[in-house]
């Protein structure tokens, strides 16, 4: 069995500017597997905007054209779970054998991956075997291979041999249709202030958007309540406010600027004095925890840095902390004040 969901197809996954690119990717993927210059076919984007979606649209559009071939899905957790237990039962072999006779590999998170030196390697192989075969592989994660962490040189590099498609947050637009798409599948009709409203107000996370929906016809089907503004107010409240607020990285480096009694210019200079390093390094670390910004970005908003500097600075401040007392004592306090 392949594990995949005949719901999650192409037909409902609506297109917008924010998935256009992934999206025609994966149907030139579906319609010519490992035929085409997208292998690997790596879509990345934020929880919740349609990464499993479409790599489950992917799997089940090749099925549909190409009944003969062998499509298989499977999230990066589970594969490393029956790669661990192949390891137990010294059944390894096996395990790599069963994964190279397939024609259609889909991978969902391989974020999960980090760390994990043993199911990468195994991947690897795995991986290198199929593309020399000509068999496709689909991937996804939430971060671009630029900034995955603890994930080996090697295989990032074969991540990038072909393209990655990022999901970005969904337009106004794409959100009403997909909140229209979701009542007319479901057979319920509601007036478009609702939908604008809701519309509006979650702008990040699709599975929110469809969250409300849900919850919004619960309560009018069995509190029998009218769906009203009010109603769709207080349920979008809920969405929001379970989100946590984000933090701008202006406002990190203003907080850490202030905690350590120097100006913004000042910790974004270039001087290497020990404690305005320091100051730099700990904006850096707290914009990678408290803000959903690529390591790139990050580095060029605090004094045009690049990636490996950011990602140095969070090691530093990540060892810092565990070894010097004063310095842990540093990242409590600022952490206090970024949380309130
Ligand atoms: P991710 O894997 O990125 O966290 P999912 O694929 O689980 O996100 O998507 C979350 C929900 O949003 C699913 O129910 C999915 O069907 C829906 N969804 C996401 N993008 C779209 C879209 N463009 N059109 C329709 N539904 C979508
Ligand atoms: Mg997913």
């Amino acid at each position: 069995e392949s594990q995949l969901n005949p719901n999650y197809s192409f037909e409902n996954f609506l297109e917008g500017d924010s998935n256009r690119l992934a999206r025609s990717a994966g149907l030139a993927v579906a319609a010519k597997p490992g035929g085409t210059s997208f292998n690997p076919l790596l879509i990345f984007g934020n929880v919740g905007l349609g990464k499993t979606h479409l790599a489950h649209a992917i799997g089940v559009d090749i099925k549909d054209k190409y009944p003969e071939k062998t499509v298989l899905y499977i999230s990066a957790e589970k594969f490393t779970q029956q790669y661990i237990e192949a390891v137990k039962k010294n059944n390894r072999n096996d395990f790599i054998h069963f994964y190279q006779i397939i024609d259609v590999l889909i991978i969902d998170d391989v974020q999960f991956l980090s760390g994990k030196s043993g199911t990468q390697d195994v991947f690897f192989h795995i991986f290198n075997h199929l593309h020399q075969n000509g068999k496709q592989v689909v991937l996804t994660s939430d971060k671009a291979p630029v900034d995955m962490q603890d994930i080996e040189q090697r295989l990032l590099s074969r991540f990038k041999w072909g393209l990655s498609a990022e999901l970005q947050n969904p337009d106004f637009e794409t959100r009403v249709s997909i909140l229209k798409n979701k009542l007319y599948r479901d057979g319920v009709i509601m007036p478009d202030e609702i939908i604008d409203y809701i519309a509006k107000n979650i702008k990040s996370n699709v599975r929110e958007l469809e969250g409300a929906i849900i919850s919004l016809i619960a309560q009018s089907s069995f509190n029998k309540k009218e769906v009203t503004l009010d109603l769709a107010r207080v349920i979008v409240e809920k969405f929001v406010k379970n989100t946590k607020r984000e933090v701008s990285i202006d406002y990190i480096q203003k907080v850490v600027s202030d905690y350590f009694q120097m100006d913004v210019e000042t910790l974004q200079s270039k001087t290497r004095k020990r404690h305005i390093v320091q100051a730099r390094q700990l904006a850096m670390f707290f914009a990678k925890k408290f803000t959903k910004a690529s390591l790139a970005s990050i580095g060029s908003q605090i004094g045009k840095r690049d990636h490996a500097t950011v990602l140095h600075a969070c090691k530093t401040v990540d060892n810092l902390s565990s070894t010097d007392k004063q310095f842990k004592k540093y990242v409590e306090d600022i952490t206090k004040k970024l949380s309130v």
